[in-house]
């Protein structure tokens, strides 16, 4: 069984909005942190392999550093501008946004995750049978039974 090829951009936009990188198909999280185990459309099994998820994690934690880079040169724009502007409230806007960014992108890093490992990794055979005995079987769209480490 081959799959349709999927290009890039659509890849990575479902994976933006949370979508399966396979199908497209969306429903994919019961609450915040709680990803289904495989999607509800087509049946995909979204941990591959042991592990998976720790991609997720690294997207997120670039998200993260990228938004205090961001904080940071605008703190250096700030000084260059009055040498004289605080340094605290630009602290606290850098812990909150380290605190809460890894939060909010949770889930948009899961789903962005799998479509970029899926863009890499194309499903094997045996991934594409498993999918489609998975959604045979209506063991699809179940939130997985242990919760993510956050
Ligand atoms: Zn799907």
């Amino acid at each position: 069984m081959t799959e349709p090829t999927v290009g890039w951009g659509r890849l990575l936009w479902r994976g933006a909005t949370k979508r399966c990188p396979r199908c497209g198909g969306g429903h994919l999280y019961r609450g915040w942190f709680r990803m289904v185990d495989r999607c509800g459309s087509c049946g995909l099994r979204f941990e591959r392999e042991p592990g998976f998820f720790v991609g997720a994690y690294l997207i997120n934690f670039a998200i993260v550093i990228v938004l205090l880079f961001v904080v940071c040169m605008g703190y250096v724009a700030m000084k260059a501008v009055d040498a004289s502007a605080p340094l605290m409230p630009i602290m606290v806007v850098g812990l909150v946004l380290a605190v809460a960014a890894p939060v909010l992108f949770y889930p948009f890093s899961r789903t962005l995750w799998s479509a970029i490992d899926i863009g890499m990794t194309p499903l094997t055979a045996d991934e594409v049978d498993g999918a489609a005995a998975a959604l045979a079987r209506g063991e699809v769209g179940v939130a997985a039974t242990t919760p993510p480490v956050a």
